[in-house]
Parts: C-alpha cells; structure tokens; sequence
C-alpha cells in the first residue's frame, strides 16, 4: 500500500491535474492512495470569503465565491471540454458552492464566525479537488474511486485542528479504503477534513493534509507514505528565501520534525509523529520533477559530514516574558506558569528561564488575553509580537565546540531576542524580530553551506 499525497500547486491547473494522474497510473503498488489538498489559493479564498461575510460584507464574500467557481469551471472545461463528465462535475462544484452561499449568508446575518462554521466552510476546497481528478482519472482508464475522507478520518471537535481520533478511525479507514485497493481501484480522497463521530466536519489545521496522508498511512499500514510538492525535497533552507537551497537526500525522523516544527513549511508539523510510531518511511518528491530523487525520511540515516543540516524560520511569533523577583528563591513558580498555559490549552515553543524571570514564545494567540491576565498575578507580564524563531539544526551540538559562536558571530548585526540552546542535541533556536528572520537565515546559511 502507498498513499501519495498531492498539495496545493500540484492540483493547481489543468496540466498539474494531468501529472497527478499520470503519477498515480505509474504507480506498480498494489494498492495506491491519493490524498489531495485543494487548488492553490482555494483555502485561503475560503476563509476570506467568510471573513467578510463575519463583517457583513456579503457581496465580498459571493465575489470570493464566484471566483472559485470560476476557477473550477475553467478546469473542468480546459481537462473535459463538453462532455457529460464536465457537466455531471460542474453540477457537483455548483451544489457544494451553494451549500457554501448558504453559509456565508448565515455567517452574515448572524455577525458571528465560530471554529465550526468556518471548518465547514475551510474544508470545501478539497472536496472540489478531489472530485476533479478523480474523474480525469477515470477518463484516462484508470479504476479511479473517490471517497469522501469525513466517512473515515475520525477526529475530536477542536475545529480548526482536530485531533485524529484513532480507535475510531482505523477501523473505518480499514473499511472505506481496503476494499477498493484490494478489488485493484486506486482511491482519490481529501487531505486537510474529517469529521467528529457525531458528524459536523472538521479540519487538521493549516497544511493540514500531510497530517491527513500520515495518518491514513498508518492506518493502513502503507509501506510509504509519499509528499509530493512544488520543490524537490526537504531542503537546507526554504528556498523562496535563499536561492542556493540543497535538497537534502535523507534526514532521519528527528531532524525531519524539529525542521518541520520550526518552519519548514514543505511538512506539516505533526506528519512525522504517526510514521514513526509504525516505523513506515516519508518520501518527499516533486511533482513538476518527479525523476529528481527528494528526500527519503526514516528512521536511521548514514552518518554525513556535515555538522549542519538544515536553517529554518517560523514566523508570527509571540514572547511573554514574566518577571517576578518575589519569587526569588521560591519553588513551585515554574510549576504555576505552565498550569496557567495548560489551562488556557496554548503549547511552548521555546522557554528560558532565570531566577526571576521566565521568557517563553508561542504561536498560537487565541487565549492570549486570558494568559496575560492570569500570569499577571505572578508577575509582571511583557508581551512582544511579530517576532520569529530562528533555527539550525544539526549533528550533535553537545559535542562539538564553536557551533553557538559561530552562530552568533554570524549574525553580529542583528538584535537576538531571545535564546534556547541545549535543550535538543540537535538543534540551537532563538528568538528575532519577524522582519530580522529571512536576514538571519540567509546569513546562516551563507556561513554554513558554502
Ligand atoms: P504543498 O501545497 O505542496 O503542501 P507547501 O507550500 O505547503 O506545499 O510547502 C512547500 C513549500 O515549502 C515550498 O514551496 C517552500 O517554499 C517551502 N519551504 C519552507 N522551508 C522549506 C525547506 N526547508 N525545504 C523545502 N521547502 C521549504
Ligand atoms: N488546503 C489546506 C490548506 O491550505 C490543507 C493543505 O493544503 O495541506 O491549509
Ligand atoms: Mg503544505
């Protein structure tokens, strides 16, 4: 069993459409499933269409709407011309968009966007995909099956990034998908959505559809689970902000989830967790250049030469820092911080601590008015925005001497906010101003790939 996953730019066109399909025919698996993401921009599109609804701006939001219509229109026509397969598809996209006005007009006329409606709305977009290429598959001979994911990823209700539920899922997934692999079908589904077990849809979050992959990989029990994107692998820097970016071969399951985690956008974050479990490895590939040979992730990787391997940033960061000089010398204050965060369910990224102060960033900053205010009762409470994490990861960092001077020397002239070093062996992070980070990688990288 392989499950390949499609994202935005590779379902993006007519022409990408073609490639995708054309993949899944080359594929000699017994057993092939394709999770896909929506068209480029259509997610996005989406969500602003109900943020103008939520402003009462309904004619903004139909215009959002329109657009994608027109946007799936014009690639039906360009892949089916006018074929009863193009008008059966252009019935689907219109019955799914009119479900999508009866929303915005709700958000609308109720001036209120909550997590559930707008995953309702969010997910949309991999519904309208999914449905296109799975259809041009079948028009090209292929025994392509399309199956709605929200009949089998099973998740809990924290709309806008559920967690996979997989006690139930597994069993379904068995059941919705082994079947048509086993009669020899090739199965088209939806990455990013899934539903609760009493039926309102949900999404895995922004980018979510690696997730989606990994997870009915695991549940399969695929031998490979396989991203394919718009670059050629996972590589030594994003390479829209450095331009001399190596794809890097392999990277072991460690270093592929630090690297996601702090802003490799080319892997979702949480992708890597459920392969490890079932030890099944994650090929990174390109779809415009499928004979380039990606990244191979797994478990144990060769020894390299190199120290470092790869320079990453995650933007729209938050720090707080909490300064309490009652608490000299007290235990328990650490203790009390993170039952506040806890409570208000919002994740660490980095941390660093001193007798009396405690500096921490996060990303997510739904609940940071109540954070503030109840850690306001501990300290006194700073909070900066629109920072960025930095950070390099590497080989063992504990062993080697010079690799945080280097850094730092590196970037002399940029002012570092914050520090977290040596909690991993391998990876240094640390804390910039937003506007610092894309500087601050390209100088790392220049020090170090060259
Ligand atoms: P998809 O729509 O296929 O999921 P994404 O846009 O989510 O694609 O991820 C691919 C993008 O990730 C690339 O176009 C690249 O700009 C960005 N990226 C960031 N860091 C890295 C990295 N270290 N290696 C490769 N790509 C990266
Ligand atoms: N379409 C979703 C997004 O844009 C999920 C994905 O592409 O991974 O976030
Ligand atoms: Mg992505």
């Amino acid at each position: 069993m392989l499950v390949l996953k499609f994202g935005g730019t590779s379902v993006g066109s007519p022409e990408a459409m073609q490639q995708v399909v054309d993949l899944a025919a080359a594929s000699t698996e017994p057993g092939t499933v394709l999770v896909l993401s929506a068209m480029a921009g259509i997610t996005n599109a989406l969500i602003s269409g109900a943020e103008a609804a939520l402003k009462r701006d309904l004619d903004a939001a139909l215009s959002r709407l329109n657009e994608i219509r027109s946007t799936h229109h014009r690639t039906i026509k360009t892949l089916f011309g006018a074929s009863p397969t193009a008008e059966e598809l252009l019935n689907t996209i219109d019955a799914r968009l009119d479900e999508l006005a009866i929303l915005y007009k709700g958000v609308s006329y109720l001036g209120e966007l909550t997590k559930r409606s707008l995953d309702a709305v969010s997910g949309i977009g991999e519904l309208l995909s999914s449905g296109i290429v799975a259809a041009l598959a079948a028009q090209k001979g292929l025994p392509a099956s399309w199956v709605d994911a929200r009949q089998f990823m099973i998740t809990d209700d924290t709309f806008g990034r559920a967690n996979p539920l997989w006690s139930e899922l597994t069993p379904r997934t068995e059941a919705a998908i082994r079947p048509l692999t086993d009669a020899g079908r090739i199965v088209f589904t939806q990455g990013f959505i899934g539903s609760t077990a009493y039926g309102a849809s949900t999404t895995l979050g922004r980018g979510g559809s690696d997730f989606s992959a990994s997870i009915i990989g695991v549940a399969l029990n695929a031998t490979e689970i396989q991203i394919w994107t718009d670059v050629d692998g996972m590589m030594t820097a994003d390479p829209r902000v450095v331009s001399d970016a190596r794809v890097i071969p392999e990277a072991s399951f460690q270093e592929a989830s630090e690297l996601a985690y702090f802003g490799a956008k080319v892997l979702h974050p949480l992708t890597i967790k459920p392969a490890v479990e079932k030890n099944i490895p994650v090929r990174i590939l390109n779809t415009m250049r499928p004979d380039q040979k990606g990244t191979l992730i797994k478990s144990h990787i060769e020894a390299t030469a190199e120290t470092i391997r790869a320079v990453a940033a995650k933007k729209g960061i938050t720090a707080i820092f909490i300064d309490s000089p009652r608490m000299l010398m007290a235990h328990g204050f650490l203790a009390k911080v993170f039952a506040i965060f806890e409570r208000h369910h919002t994740a660490i990224d980095l941390i660093s601590t001193s007798e009396v102060s405690i500096s921490l960033t996060i990303d997510d900053r739904t609940n940071l008015a109540e954070l503030s205010a109840d850690l306001s009762e501990h300290g006194e409470v700073r909070i900066a925005d629109d920072l960025a994490i930095v950070s390099v990861v590497g080989r063992q960092f504990r062993e080697q001497n010079g690799i945080a001077g280097r850094v730092f020397d590196t970037l002399r002239d940029i002012n570092i906010v914050m520090i977290s070093g040596g909690a991993s062996d391998i990876n240094l992070s640390f804390v910039v101003a937003r506007a610092d980070a894309d500087r601050a990688v390209r100088q790392l990288h220049a020090e170090f790939f060259h």
